[in-house]
């Protein structure tokens, strides 16, 4: 390969990132900066626009042309091409996508898919999702079945930290366990010699930012979730917040992700771990990923960090629990496997191959470091 080849990296971030307590009032001003008194679809579940509502947005806001139609809670093609089939009837300017993860990639997909500017206005800190220009799409069943890349990054984050710290803990501590991944996954793509899902090799920019993130989560994590936990807005709370939300976004993005994804992909194959938000199964997927490069001590130091903050620290906390005989595991694990060594997967930027067997082996190892490092008082307690 030629060098030249080999020094192209591709940073990807959002072109406007704001955060801060009560900045949702500021986004009739916003949507007004995208032409002559634009018209703008905002995308919402019920809940969401209510929170807004509560923190001083006003829809019928005389600055605002907006139409709204409410998500149908899952990020498929057939909701995806229903927001933009409502966009263009209301001959939509700009489409603003309020709520979680996945209401926010359906939106990012309909705006871009009409070449449409997005604003995306996350209400939870659940994941990396709001700045990347990346949707992932899936099934009716809940099966992730494709990542769609975008051209573009959003064109605001809106992020107003009054409304994150009011929502429900579980949303934060998720968006921790997905960043929790960061850090690691863009500094195995680097050695491994990866690509980032851009096609890219890793920028300086996004390893940095990958490793900020990762050090955010170690000194200030446990802190800012019994912060927010008490519903207080803290410094600690809102670096946690742009940790989860803006560094993840670029350390994956324009760093590279590697093994946990992938796991995590493996386990969607599973309807037992369905219930689970995407950061929950990715936290304990950093763990098992330090396990599958021979690095127990982070395992441990990340299984530590999700017990904390009550992410799921088990196979049985994602929802593998043994049979009656103690089988009926291994197959799953077998199963994911299979997933998590696709050729579409992202664990091959590690630069070594995998089997099924070593993932599930990886999976039953941590579960052993979880029992070793976690007291059963503390088990009974989470
Ligand atoms: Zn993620």
């Amino acid at each position: 390969m030629a060098e030249t080849e080999r020094r192209t990296a591709t940073i990807a971030m959002p072109l406007r990132y704001r955060q801060g307590p009560g900045v949702i009032r500021e986004l009739p001003d916003i949507v007004a900066g995208f032409g002559k008194s634009p018209r703008a679809l905002l995308a919402a579940t019920a809940g969401g626009l209510r929170r807004i509502e509560e923190h001083g947005f006003r829809l019928d806001d005389r600055r605002l042309r907006a139409e709204l139609v409410e998500f149908g809670g899952e990020c498929s093609e057939a909701e995806i091409e229903r927001l933009k089939r409502e966009a263009e009837r209301a001959g939509a300017d700009v489409v603003v996508g309020i709520g979680g993860g996945k209401l926010l990639d359906a939106a990012k997909s309909a705006a871009y898919r009409l070449n449409l500017p997005v604003v995306i206005v996350p209400t939870i800190a659940a994941s990396d999702a709001p700045c990347s220009a990346l949707s992932v799409i899936y099934d009716e069943n809940g099966r992730v079945v494709k990542l769609e890349t975008h051209p573009r990054n959003p064109d605001v984050v809106l992020v107003d930290t009054e409304i994150i710290v009011r929502a429900p803990i579980r949303y934060l501590a998720a968006g921790m366990g997905d960043a929790l991944a960061t850090a690691p996954e863009a500094l195995a793509c680097l050695r491994g010699g990866g690509r980032t899902i851009l096609g890219a090799y890793p920028s300086r920019l996004g390893t940095a930012a990958a490793e900020l993130c990762g050090r955010i989560l170690a000194e200030d994590g446990v802190r800012a979730y019994r912060d927010a936990e008490r519903g207080e807005l803290t410094d600690a709370f809102e670096r946690v917040v742009e940790a989860n939300t803006l560094l993840s976004g670029i350390g994956f993005e324009s760093g590279g992700l590697a093994a946990a994804h992938s796991l995590h992909d493996g386990l969607t194959e599973l309807p037992e771990c369905h219930g689970l938000l995407h950061g929950e199964k990715v936290g304990f997927c950093t763990a098992v990923q330090a396990v599958l490069l021979g690095e127990p001590d982070e395992a441990v130091r990340f299984l530590r960090f999700c017990r904390e903050i009550r992410l799921p620290a088990s196979l049985a906390d994602i929802g593998l629990a043994a049979g009656p005989n103690g089988g009926g595991i291994r197959s799953r694990l077998l199963l994911a496997g299979e997933r998590a060594i696709a050729p579409e997967e992202t664990i091959h930027s590690v630069g070594r191959p995998f089997t099924a067997a070593e993932i599930a082996d990886a999976f039953e190892e941590t579960d052993r470091l979880a029992r070793l490092v976690i007291s059963p008082a503390e088990r009974t307690e989470a």
